[in-house]
């Protein structure tokens, strides 16, 4: 608390009166004395001199690194001490990075363990606001831990993809609407599965490899195609990984819920209302479609990931006996390969935040992005009075988790559904028809005049842009309405 409160004195603890500095070698060699101690950790410079009599380790401790790079050290003793934070007032600046770069490491561009200044579009992304993401990397004999300072605050565990494949690497990292690569030939070997930890409040991405031996990594590895590049996601293309099928229920007639695992080398996480891109190579030809993640059931409470790899993702598919992909989809077998591509989608989970009412308007299969909403909502949206769901079908037998649904009612009072169908048999005695202004407006009732609302609306593309003209008409905005299309 001292050493807070002395960094939040105002009093100059560098001696540069605010200003950074470039740092050669030379410069950082001279400042090895207690009363005027440099120390360099992971790229930056800091005047350590007057936090010697807070450092519970002791000055001598901290003068083991005086005028040199301490990463190594540091690392030893706590790398997850938060010293950015800490020593933030002791910032005296980067060092300066060295012109001569080892041929067989092309990409370790760096003074002592320091960092790359600049990605290729630091220009592109000053425009837009944003700072242009860099990494790290540093060893001790086990691990490897490459960093990725985002730079960025609303960042977590599901915007990060990585694959591992062979003794390729390859980080995406998605900062808003880009998408920042690390992508390396490994110089050593590391075990098939790695950790994710993500530092949400500095924007922080730590990946730990595990070492196959203990050599002393003298680089990373060799530089491959988009390293070190932030690219807009419009751009970025779509990345496979293959995923093996390790189970298939039936749901209804002809929807099954399908579950994919992921291959042990992969962090992938689906953000709630995005979808994926499955790919199958039917005679000779690859097919691409959009599919949505789901839950594995509405009953389980929705927990944020806390598992650093989430390793399965289900999907509720429904096979039309004439169609392309999805017959292709039905006869895969226990064991089967799928490729999975990242995520797309503009729905962000903080458009839940602070919600008092949720409507939900789903036709047939989509329900899809509904359902890890309405599970998210429930667990984690304090100021939820009611979420409503309306679900269009055409008959009782096509209604997608129809027992789910009414369990979760009763469990949960805030929650309600309404199911109207288009085709229903005699014995129906629900409400019957297609999306209409009525039907609408007799469901979509705010608890409140003033509340704060959203509505998700999905189905065939007819029925969704038919239904947004509806809403305009009855009263809500354009920020108060997420479509989902293609
Ligand atoms: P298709 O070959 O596209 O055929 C579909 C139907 O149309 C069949 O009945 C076929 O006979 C008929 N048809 C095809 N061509 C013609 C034609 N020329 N004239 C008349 N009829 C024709 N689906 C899900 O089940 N689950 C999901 O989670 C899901 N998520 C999606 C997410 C997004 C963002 C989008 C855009 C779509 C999503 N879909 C989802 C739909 C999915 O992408 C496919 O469109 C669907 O599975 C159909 O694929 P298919 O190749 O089997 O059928
Ligand atoms: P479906 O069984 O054919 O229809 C479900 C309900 O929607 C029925 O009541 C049907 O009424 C109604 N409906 C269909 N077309 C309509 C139209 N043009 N106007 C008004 N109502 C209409 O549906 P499905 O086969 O499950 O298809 C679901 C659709 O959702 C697919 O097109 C899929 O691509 C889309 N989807 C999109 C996403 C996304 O994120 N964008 C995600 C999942 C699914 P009728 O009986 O009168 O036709």
């Amino acid at each position: 608390m001292d050493w807070i409160r002395l960094t939040k004195s105002g009093k100059d603890l560098t001696g540069l009166k605010g200003r950074l500095i470039e740092v050669t070698e030379e410069e950082l060699k001279k400042h090895n004395k207690k009363d005027d101690c440099w120390i360099c950790i992971r790229g930056f410079v800091y005047n350590v001199s007057p936090y010697m009599e807070y450092h519970p380790g002791g000055e001598d401790e901290l003068m083991r690194a005086a005028g040199s790079d301490g990463t190594d050290l540091f690392n030893q003793v706590h790398r997850w001490v938060n010293y950015e934070s800490m020593l933030k007032e002791c910032l005296v600046g980067r060092m300066a990075v060295k012109p001569a770069v080892p041929k067989e490491c092309d990409e370790e561009k760096r003074a002592l363990n320091g960092m790359f200044p600049k990605t290729q579009v630091a220009h592109t992304l000053a425009e837009e606001g944003l700072n242009s993401p860099s990494y790290d990397w540093f060893q001790t004999d086990s691990l490897v831990t490459i960093v990725i300072y985002t730079k960025q605050k609303d960042i977590s565990l599901d915007s990060v993809i990585v694959d591992h494949q062979d003794d390729s690497f390859r980080a995406e990292a998605i900062i808003k609407d880009h998408s920042y690569f690390i992508h390396v030939g490994l110089s050593h070997e590391v075990e098939e599965t790695f950790s994710v930890r993500v530092v949400e409040n500095v924007g922080k991405i730590e990946i730990v490899l595990k070492k196959k031996g203990n050599t002393l990594w003298k680089c990373l590895g060799l530089p491959l195609e988009k390293h070190n590049v932030l690219i807009p996601k419009k751009d970025t293309g779509l990345y496979f990984r293959k995923c093996q099928l390790v189970s298939k229920e039936d749901v209804t007639h002809d929807t099954k819920l399908f579950c994919l695992m992921l291959p042990p080398s992969t962090h992938l996480q689906v953000p709630i209302g995005q979808h994926v891109y499955l790919k199958v190579t039917i005679t000779g030809t690859e097919i691409v479609k959009p599919y949505t993640p789901v839950s594995s059931s509405l009953l389980s409470e929705f927990k944020e990931p806390v598992l650093p790899n989430n390793k399965y993702i289900y999907f509720l598919i429904k096979i039309y006996p004439a169609g392309l992909l999805t017959p292709e989809l039905d006869h895969l077998q226990i064991g089967d390969f799928v490729s999975v591509s990242g995520p797309e989608g503009n729905f962000k989970k903080s458009k839940l935040q602070e919600l008092e009412d949720l409507f939900l308007v789903a036709a047939g299969t989509g329900f899809t992005p509904m359902v890890k909403i309405l599970n998210y909502a429930l667990s984690n949206v304090p100021s939820l009075r009611k979420l409503k769901l309306l679900f269009f079908n055409k008959t009782e037998d096509d209604i997608i988790w129809r027992n789910q649904l009414e369990k979760l009612a009763l469990k949960d009072k805030r929650f309600d559904v309404e199911y109207i169908l288009s085709a229903p048999t005699s014995a129906w005695n629900g409400k019957h028809g297609q999306i209409s202004p009525a039907v609408l407006s007799e469901f979509l009732k705010r608890s409140l005049e003033n509340s704060r609302v959203l509505l998700c609306i999905c189905g065939p593309t007819p029925f969704t842009e038919q239904g947004i003209t509806l809403l305009h008409d009855l009263y809500f905005s354009k920020d108060e309405i997420h479509s989902f299309t293609a």
